[in-house]
């Protein structure tokens, strides 16, 4: 593998995706929850605006009425003693006493002009009113509330006011009561001057969208803004919405008329402040999530360990010099699931493959292609595992006689013909377990575990004669000479008993061929037709 290719392992791939599917759903649940709260929230605040703003316009309504009934019983108390002005400063002084919610109560005649005032204003005695109230109060001659204007003691006021009738029935001008919007009014008393800490806060608009009352003094006798709250007011209807308020802030406001004044009620609730508990909640669940986030991050490690096991095993394994050890690491691999087990099984067949291959080759290049034994190196990997098994065994080794002479007289082939005849005649008298090797020309080798020195004589001896007595095709009969040694009868070294018995052959050639000899210290003992 190349080295530079920097590959994603499937490991951490697994555990990526999975990571990445956990969070994004938990992200999605998180999202959910937080806009259902939020609206949650948002719907709440808007009810509890809408149920705040239409009690205190109740409870305003419930005082404007009470007021004019106030002035009305004031008028008809007065319509008895119209002319003694003491009448009218005694009446006026009783409404402002009784009440307690205006800053001043005065009466006017059916001119306008003052009568009796209180607080007594001496400055205001006998002089006839201007304001726009005045004009209307005496034109419409209805109880009536005015819409805000700067009264002669240069206030801000509005004003409640009931006509008054002499006895006859005829016009004799209103009582008046005043309300200083900017000095604090029955309104504060009313509606409250607390300011909530989170922003939230309630005002009164005037029929004619003035300001009437607001937590900053600085609004009161202003333009309200226009916003979708007041612009419903206007219509007469009552609710919650969301809004804007002169900041540009969004509000969440609740509002309800005054018909009895023709005011209305706003109060509201920063959008910001409302929902801000989703920002706890966000951190509740993120908090209560995170043991069972983190098991679950520990479970998708733990499972893709478990799936991508497998497979590194079996790209590890498969990188194995030693197709012999991959094999038995392949096969060790608990492939558990089906693609693993699938490619395990690939690459067994393959390591299979490979292997009957090597093992071909390794049989081609051990083996003499003539006759099918052992060649040389054959015969030195038998050697070497016999030699590591400390096995004793008899070594045969024979040379065919005057071969040369075969070859001369039938050819080259047909002497190839005489040797594999005489590998078959090898085949034939040997056991399974014995090692037959052509150590080449005319030359040919056994070797026989665990058969002793003079059994291995005989075993030569047999299989001499059954040579001699084979008729070989075109050729007919030949002989041959063999050596017999033993590892440790005759030679304590395993290698060297080979040598021992090519004495043994080179003996039997010098004492006149076709004959084994088994290679003794002193002297050697022959086998031969003659004895
Ligand atoms: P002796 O061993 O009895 O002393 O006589 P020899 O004629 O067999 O002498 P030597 O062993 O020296 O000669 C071996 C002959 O075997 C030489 C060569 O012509 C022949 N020979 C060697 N290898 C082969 C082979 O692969 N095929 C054939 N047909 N002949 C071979
Ligand atoms: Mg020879
Ligand atoms: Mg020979």
């Amino acid at each position: 593998m190349d080295a530079s290719i920097r590959q994603v392992n499937l490991q951490r791939l697994i555990l990526a995706l999975a990571a990445l599917s956990a969070l994004v759903m938990l992200g999605n649940a998180v999202w959910a929850g937080y806009q259902v709260q939020r609206q949650q929230l948002i719907d709440k605040s808007l009810e509890a605006n809408r149920v705040y703003a239409r009690s205190l316009a109740q409870s305003s309504q419930h005082f404007v009425l009470n007021a004019q009934q106030q002035l009305a019983v004031g008028a008809e108390r007065l319509s008895r003693n119209l002319a003694q002005p003491a009448a009218h400063d005694d009446e006026v002084e009783r409404i402002k006493l009784q009440t307690d919610a205006f800053n001043s109560v005065i009466s006017v005649n059916a001119q306008g002009v003052v009568v009796g005032s209180s607080p007594a204003l001496p400055e205001l005695q006998g002089k006839a009113l201007t304001s726009a109230a005045n004009r209307q109060a005496l034109q419409q001659r209805l109880p009536m509330v005015s819409d805000p204007f700067i009264s002669h003691t240069g206030n801000l006021v509005v004003t409640l006011s009931h006509p008054m009738f002499d006895e006859q029935g005829d016009y004799a001008g209103y009582i008046t009561a005043s309300i200083h919007l900017r000095d604090p009014n029955v309104l504060h008393s009313l509606l409250g001057t607390h300011p909530y800490d989170d922003g939230s806060y309630l005002y009164v608009v005037s029929r004619n969208g003035t300001v009437l009352y607001h937590p900053d003094p600085d609004h009161v006798g202003q333009p309200a803004t226009r916003n979708a709250a007041v612009d419903a007011l206007s219509q007469g209807s009552s609710g919650a919405l969301h809004s804007h308020d002169h900041r540009g802030v969004h509000m969440l406001a609740g509002f309800a008329p005054l018909p009895a004044a023709g005011w209305g009620i706003i109060a509201q609730r920063p959008a910001e402040a409302a929902v801000a508990p989703t920002g706890r909640l966000l951190h509740t669940v993120l908090r209560n999530a995170a043991p069972l986030g983190v098991l679950t991050l520990l479970l998708i490690w733990l499972c893709s360990r478990r799936i991508a096991s497998p497979l590194q095993e079996l790209a590890r394994h498969a990188q194995d010099r030693d197709v012999g050890s991959a094999i038995i690491h392949v096969k060790a691999v608990n492939s558990w699931y089906y693609e693993a087990a699938e490619l395990k099984q690939a690459v067994l067949v393959s390591f299979r493959n490979l292997s009957e291959r090597i093992g071909l080759l390794d049989q081609a290049t051990l083996t003499d292609p003539l006759t099918q034994l052992l060649n040389r190196r054959g015969l030195e990997r038998a050697l070497s595992a016999l030699n590591a098994s400390g096995m004793p065994f008899g070594v045969i080794t024979f040379d065919v006689d005057h071969f040369k002479d075969v070859n001369d007289r039938h050819g080259h082939d047909t002497g190839d013909q005489v040797l594999v005849g005489i590998a078959q005649r090898m085949c034939a008298n040997a056991r399974p377990q014995d090692v037959l090797c052509r150590l080449g020309g005319e030359e040919f080798l056994a070797l026989l575990p665990e058969v002793g020195a003079e059994t291995a004589l005989q075993v030569a001896e047999r299989l001499r004669s059954a040579i001699e007595a084979h008729a070989f095709p075109t050729v007919g009969h030949v002989t041959i000479s063999a050596g017999v040694s033993h590892y440790p009868e005759t030679q304590a070294d395993a290698d060297l008993a080979i040598r021992q018995a090519d004495k043994a052959l080179y003996r039997a050639k010098q004492s006149g061929r076709n004959r084994a000899v088994l290679y003794r210290r002193r002297g050697h003992r022959t086998a031969h037709p003659e004895g």
